[in-house]
This record gives structure tokens, sequence and C-alpha cells, in this order.
């Protein structure tokens, strides 16, 4: 197959492809979408085809309007709707009670769906123009990491899928949160860019699965997204986080890296604006400034999908604070490094 990498003018003709029970790639604020039509099995299977997802793991179901929520959900309570029109459209995923009519393809048998308003102008043309509700996950091949720019999807995606629309460099660069509306307390399943405080400042108190907030690798317990037992964002090397006192995590970096390079590995170092000038060994990048979590988000996944690129065996990298969006930042790197954590 011959993959389009075309921009929004394409539109209409996206739209289409997606009638015909094909997939399109798209940006959206998170990072870029995989889409086909969400309440057609055959086309949902493509999917999994195309990145050779493990079939349990199910999809997010792209809306554009409030009302199309009632399309997919059995019933949505109150404090769904809240923090729906609180967020929506924006980075925040819902778990809710799923209607027959939604494919098992689509949910991976599970009796819940989730659902997800984009903000992205392109996502939302998508959505419109085809007329129908959109399954998508992230549009990168299984346990890489997720792409933030067109070019990343066509890395993965080229002559898999018939259309890529290039919306440039997404804004937030990492997954949205999922947070799980069927129980009686909210559940975080996913962090992501709303967080734990953001969603109590709406609906009172809020869980974090127990999968999902530790720096161990979490034994015995099973996440509750099944997405997120998978060893997901995984560069082909050995990536080994650092945290403690700034100046000795600069020093042990350092030094573990030069090893490495003495031994005669391809080594990568992953510091921050305000470090970067201080490491002195291997490939050395800067993820972004301390003072702004959100270019650290933003530049995430391009720093590993470049260690791959790169070819290199062995990476250190600075951790982060595990507030705010310093929490789901450091849920990706934790699984990039297989919980390969070292504390100074
Ligand atoms: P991705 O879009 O690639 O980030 O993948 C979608 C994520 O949503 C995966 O981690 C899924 O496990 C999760 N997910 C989708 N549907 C559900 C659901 N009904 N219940 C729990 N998690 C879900
Ligand atoms: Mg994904």
């Amino acid at each position: 197959m011959k993959t389009k990498l075309v921009t929004m003018e394409a539109i209409k003709e996206a739209g289409e492809i997606i009638r015909a029970r094909e997939l399109v790639a798209f940006p959206t604020e998170t990072v870029y979408g995989l889409g086909a039509d969400a309440m057609n099995s055959e086309a949902a299977a493509k999917i999994y085809a195309a990145k050779g997802r493990p079939s349990d793991n199910p999809l997010i179901v792209h809306i554009a309007d409030m009302e199309q929520v009632d399309m997919v959900a059995k019933e949505v309570p109150e404090a769904a709707r809240k923090i729906m029109e609180a967020f929506w459209p924006g980075p925040l995923t819902v778990i809710l009670n799923k209607k027959e009519c939604v494919p098992d393809g689509t949910t991976g048998g599970l009796k819940t769906v989730a659902v997800r308003m984009p903000s992205h102008p392109g996502a939302q043309a998508l959505i419109r123009e085809s007329g129908r509700v959109i399954a998508a996950p992230s549009a990168n091949t299984s346990g890489r990491p997720s792409p933030t720019t067109a070019q990343h999807v066509l890395e993965d995606m080229d002559g898999k899928i018939p259309m890529i629309l290039d919306g440039g460099p997404v804004g937030i660069g990492i997954e949205s949160t999922i947070v799980d509306m069927t129980g009686e307390v909210p559940m975080i399943l996913r962090p992501g860019y709303i967080t734990k405080a953001m969603l109590e400042s709406v609906v009172g108190t809020v869980q974090v699965d127990p999968a999902v907030s530790g720096k161990q690798m979490p034994e015995h317990v099973v996440a509750k997204a099944p997405g997120m037992k998978y060893r997901h964002y995984a560069p082909k090397g050995q990536l080994t986080l650092v945290e403690g006192d700034p100046e000795k995590v600069v020093d042990k970096i350092n030094q573990m890296a030069l090893e490495k390079e003495k031994e005669g590995y391809r080594v990568g170092i992953i510091g921050t604006d305000e470090t970067i000038g201080r490491y002195h060994a291997g490939i050395c990048r800067s993820i972004g400034s301390r003072k702004d979590p959100d270019s650290v988000a933003a530049n995430l996944y391009s720093i590993l999908r470049e260690c791959d690129a790169l070819e290199l065996d062995y990476m250190y990298s600075e951790s982060f604070f595990e507030q705010g969006l310093g929490n789901a930042i450091m849920n990706r790197m934790l699984k990039a490094a297989g919980y390969h954590l070292i504390t100074v």
C-alpha cells in the first residue's frame, strides 16, 4: 500500500477513507492518532494489524460533539458529565459503560468504552468530515515511542495505511489522562496533562490505580487500563534514570556514561536546559527546561526516538518530580527505562 503524507487540505479525502473503513493517521493535541470508524469491527481490526497491537488492548473513541457521547455510552454519571464539561475538548479520556452497538473490536471485549473529545482542529475536522466517531490509539508501532510529528508516524506506518494528515508537531506530547468513571470514586488509570489536582477541583476525591502510581515495576497488581501492562515507549538500548541531589545526579550520570563509553558502547545523556552544559560523555540532549515541564513533555518521545535512530546502547537521564505534569512524565520515563532508577 502507498501511504500519502498530506496537509489538512486533503480533509475531504480523509473523511472518505474513514467512511470506506480504512485508516487515517491524524494530529491531536496529545500525540498522533491512528483512526478508523469506531462503530465498525472490520475497520477497528485494521488498526490492530497496522500497529501490531495485542487484541485485548482497547481503543479510545474520539468524538467532536457532546451529543456523540450518547452514541457509545449506556449512561453518563453526573460526576462524569462535570469533568467532561470542565476539560473537553482536551486531553482527558473518560471510561464509561458501553452501549451494545459499540463493537468488541473497538473495546477489546470490555463492557466499558473509553471516550475523548480532542481539542486539535485537525482531529475535530476529521471526525466531523467523516461523519463517524473515530477509534484511535497512538499511531506508532506497538512498543515504540508514541508519535509527536507526522514524520514519526511515517517511520512506523509507511506502506501500512493509506493516509497521514500532517498537522505539524503536537502541542502536549504525551497521551491523554484516562479516568474511569464507572466506579464509586473516579480512578485515574493513566496520568496525563490533566492532573489529579485538576480533576479533584471539579469532582472531589479522585483515586489513582495502584498499578500506575509507583516507581517500582508493579507486580501482582493488574493495571485496569489493559494497555498499561505492556512494555511501552521502549527505546532499543537500556535507559537508566537517576534521581536525588541535582549536583550528585550530574556527577553520577557523567561517571556511568564515561565508563560505558570506555567499554566501547554508544552512549547518550538526557539532561535539561539547566544542566546540559555540564555533561561530557556520549551524545548529550536537553529534554527541556525544569522551569517549563510542558517543554519536557513535548520533547520526551522525539528524544526517545532519536536514541533509537542513533542506535545508542546505554542512555542516562535525569528524573523529574512526580508532581502535576511531572507525574505523567515520570510514568512514561519509568516505563521507557523498564523501571531502572538509581537514587544518589
Ligand atoms: P493509546 O491510545 O495507544 O494510548 O491506547 C489507549 C489506552 O486506553 C490504552 O492504554 C487502553 O488500555 C486504554 N483503554 C481504552 N479503552 C479502555 C477501557 N474501556 N477501559 C480501560 N482502559 C481503556
Ligand atoms: Mg499508545
